[in-house]
This record gives structure tokens, C-alpha cells and sequence, in this order.
């Protein structure tokens, strides 16, 4: 065997030992396991080239967060009987910066879904360019059809635990799904009280003129539009005259739609968790805006405002409307291999993922076999976080930036973001491959950082 074969074999078992471990232990932690995987299937080239990891044992490292915190939330709803939730708060890797990660609220979160999400956020994080390492929080807490001082006693009571593992420089949570501007004003109303401190740096996601940063809100929505128009351009396309489906209609969902809109797309579809409305006109921002944001209602009354438009019961549906541009922006594993077959039949070019991992990995690869140009999320929707790390920022300084600054600073991100995903693709033998391309740039900037610091 020549040596480049020795290392070569050397490098896929070792990432076949430590998956096999991890298998092992965290067997039924499906989502978790599905990140991993994801990640290590990239890493096989960098392994060769760089046994350095392998001898200072990486893959292992990495994918054992620093700590879980998992805590009881008690609270009193309207009738003032007493609630229980699970809370959580994974703090992953800080090798980068203090914890950097979202908090979600929904009934299917569970230790696998934290640990997924905080795993793919450190090589998110990375990938920004910012100071920032990755972590994650949520809670089972169901928001549907909760008042909004049942929102505010539940949000007071999750940072009555969380206020003791955080701050602005050691873990700095934001929102995800089910948590925005309100329920980060509740939690930052709470740590101050606890804290007896004005510390604003310790959350991201803020209202501005309290403490947020103009462009937070748009961030990942923007963010993902302008990936994807690097995406187009190293093809001579654009956003201009292209039919686009969007998936979800939350923040992420609201501003990709927004953006797509401004670079001259049609965007024909979007959903929530009951189902998808179709407006073969182009949706209509102005009415999506307010059922989203004034009137906290389900997508299935535009069609009340729209009488043209229709709705349809369930979420899976949404993609057999025939596009050019699928944004997948509500959560994971929302594109199976049968609708990624659908997307591909009815003509999809390229899809961009807004959401944390919308796309299963046979669906993935189905979409790579078949030409698709792929944007995948810890690229593509690594905008939200990058501005949250420019809050950070103007929290630090006591200077604050103009809407046009933070937009113009977002969009040099999600460009170099490409341009780093896509270099490490071609240096590493995948050209065209973003996936991969994605994963070791992000990979080897902590993994470099690991080796730096020392074991500990
Ligand atoms: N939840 C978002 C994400 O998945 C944003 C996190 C943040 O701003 O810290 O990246």
C-alpha cells in the first residue's frame, strides 16, 4: 500500500470509529446523529491532509458539547394553575467566542434537536467570520395560543435558571423558532433584574432602540437571498423573472420572501405548521405582514384577503408548485427524498437552505446528482447570527449603525461566506460543492483553534 492509501484509509476510520461511537452512545438521538453525519461525510479529504487532527483527536472533541444544561421551568398560566416545562441550554464550542446560539420554543424540542442545532452552529458561526463559538437553547414550551402574559411569565421563568450560565462574554442567546423581539425583551427584562446589571451584550435579537441592531430582524431572511445570488451568479442567472417557492412564514420566511422580491422574483408560495397558501400572482407582503406580525393569525386567512389565492391543509404540498428557487425556511427535515424528487421533476435550479437542516441527506445528495445547485444552511442562513454578532458589536462600543451599514455589512458577509465555501470545495477536489465546501471552512478554522488552545 502506498502511503497516500495508509492515510487515506487511515482517515475514514477514524471517522468511521468515532461515528460508530457516537452511534453507540447517542442512538436515539436521530436529529444529533443526522448533523454529525452530515458534517463527517465532508471530512475525509481534510483528514488526508491534515492528520494533525486525527492525532489530536478532533471529531471526538467536537461532537461532545462542553455542557448540557437541562432545567425544570415551573410557571402559572391564566388560571393560575402550575405548568412544567424542560429548558435547555447546550454551550457546545467557545473556541471561537462566548456561546453564540438561538433559543426555541416548540413542543417537539428535545435534547437531539438542541444538540443538533448547537452542533451545526459552531460551524456556522465560524463560517461568519465573526467572534463567535456556537451553542443552542429551547424549551417544550408551546407558544400557540398563549396569552401574552402567560408568554411573559414562561420567558421570565426559563431565565430565572438560564441568568446563572450566561453573559456578554460567555454565552449569548437569541431567537429561533417561536422566540422574537418579544420574547427576548421578556428574557433581557428578567437577567437585568437578576443580574442587578445593564449588560446588553448578553442577548442578540433585540428591539432596536433598546439594545437591538437595525437589520437584526431581516437578517437571515436577506442573508439567505444574498447566498443564493452568489449562487446564480457563478451561473449567469438572477433572482430577476424567477418563480420562487418559500417554505414557513416566520422572520426567516417573511424577509427571504422580501429580498427575492426586491432582486424582481415572483414568489408564489409560502406556509405554516397547518399548511400552504399558493398566489400565482405573487404573494402579497403587505398582507403576509400582517397576519405574521400585526395579527399573530394562521397563513390560511390570506386567502380572505386574496380571494384568488388558495390554501392547502398540510406543509408537504407546497413543494410540487413548480419553481425555480426553493427556499426551505421553516425547519427541519421539511424536504424528504420524494419532494426533493418533485422539486427536481417539476425544474427546481437551485435550492437555499433558510432553515437549520430542511433538507434530509438522501434529499441532499439526490439534488447534487441531479444538478441542482445546493446552498446548504449553516451558509446560507448564517446571516441571523452574523448580525446578532454586529449587535454584539454596537452593544460593546455604545455605537450604533444605520439600517444601510448593518444591510451592506450582511451582505459582504453572505458573500465571503460563499466565496470561502466555495474555494474550500474546489482546494479540497469538489468544486461546485457547497456542502462540503461549507463544512470543512468552518471545520478547520475551529478544529486549527482546538489544536491552539491545548487539551483541556
Ligand atoms: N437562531 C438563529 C440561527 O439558527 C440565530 C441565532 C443567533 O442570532 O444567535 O442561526
Amino acid at each position: 500500500m502506498t502511503k497516500l492509501q495508509t492515510e487515506q484509509s487511515a482517515a475514514k476510520q477514524y471517522i468511521e470509529h468515532v461515528y460508530a461511537q457516537l452511534e453507540q452512545i447517542y442512538g436515539h438521538e436521530t436529529e444529533f446523529l443526522q448533523a454529525v453525519e452530515e458534517i463527517f461525510l465532508s471530512l475525509e479529504p481534510v483528514f488526508e491532509q491534515h492528520p494533525e487532527y486525527i492525532e489530536h483527536n478532533i471529531l471526538q472533541r467536537i461532537a461532545e458539547p462542553d455542557r448540557v444544561v437541562s432545567f425544570r421551568v415551573a410557571w402559572q398560566d391564566d388560571n393560575n394553575k402550575t405548568q412544567v416545562n424542560r429548558g435547555y441550554r447546550v454551550q457546545y464550542n467557545n473556541v471561537m467566542g462566548p456561546y453564540k446560539g438561538g433559543i426555541r420554543f416548540h413542543p417537539s424540542v428535545n435534547e437531539s434537536i438542541m444538540k443538533f442545532l448547537g452542533f451545526e452552529q459552531i460551524f456556522k458561526n465560524a463560517l461568519t467570520g465573526q467572534p463567535i463559538g456556537g451553542g443552542k437553547g429551547g424549551s417544550n414550551f408551546n407558544p400557540k395560543g398563549k396569552s401574552d402574559a402567560e408568554i411573559m411569565r414562561f420567558c421570565q421563568a426559563f431565565m430565572t435558571e438560564l441568568y446563572r450560565h450566561i453573559g456578554p462574554d460567555v454565552d449569548v442567546p437569541a431567537g429561533d423558532i417561536g422566540v422574537g423581539a418579544r420574547e427576548i425583551g421578556y428574557f433581557w427584562g428578567q437577567y437585568k433584574r437578576l443580574q442587578g446589571a445593564y449588560q446588553p451584550g448578553v442577548l442578540t435579537g433585540k428591539r432596536p432602540g433598546y439594545g437591538g441592531s437595525l437589520g437584526r430582524k431581516e437578517a437571515t431572511g436577506y442573508g439567505t437571498v444574498y447566498f443564493v445570488e452568489e449562487m446564480l451568479k457563478d451561473i449567469d442567472q438572477s433572482f430577476y423573472n424567477k418563480t420562487v417557492v418559500v417554505s414557513g412564514s416566520g422572520n426567516v420566511a417573511i424577509y427571504a420572501i422580501e429580498k427575492a422580491r426586491h432582486l424582481g422574483a415572483k414568489v408564489v408560495a409560502c406556509s405554516d405548521s397547518s399548511g400552504y397558501i399558493y398566489d400565482p400572482e405573487g404573494i402579497s407582503l403587505r398582507t403576509l405582514k400582517e397576519i405574521k406580525e400585526v395579527k399573530g393569525d394562521r397563513i390560511s386567512t390570506y386567502v380572505n384577503y386574496h380571494p384568488h389565492a388558495t390554501y392547502t391543509e398540510g406543509c408537504k404540498g407546497i413543494w410540487t408548485i413548480p419553481c425555480h428557487i426553493a427556499l426551505p425556511c421553516a425547519t427541519q427535515n421539511e424536504i424528504d427524498l420524494e419532494s426533493a424528487q418533485v422539486l427536481i421533476d417539476n425544474g427546481v435550479k437551485v435550492v437555499g437552505e433558510g432553515a437549520n437542516m430542511p433538507c434530509s441527506i438522501e434529499a441532499i445528495n439526490l439534488f447534487q446528482n441531479n444538478g441542482v445547485l445546493f446552498g446548504p444552511a449553516k451558509a446560507a442562513n448564517a446571516g441571523g447570527v452574523a448580525v446578532s454578532a454586529l449587535e454584539m458589536a454596537q452593544n460593546a462600543t455604545g455605537i450604533f449603525w444605520s439600517f444601510d451599514d448593518v444591510d451592506a455589512q450582511l451582505h459582504k458577509i453572505m458573500k465571503d461566506i460563499y466565496a470561502n465555501a466555495k474555494g474550500c470545495a474546489e482546494k479540497y477536489g469538489f468544486p461546485g460543492n457547497l456542502v462540503i465546501g461549507a463544512n470543512i471552512a468552518g471545520f478547520t478554522k475551529v478544529a486549527d483553534g482546538m489544536i491552539a488552545e491545548g487539551v483541556y
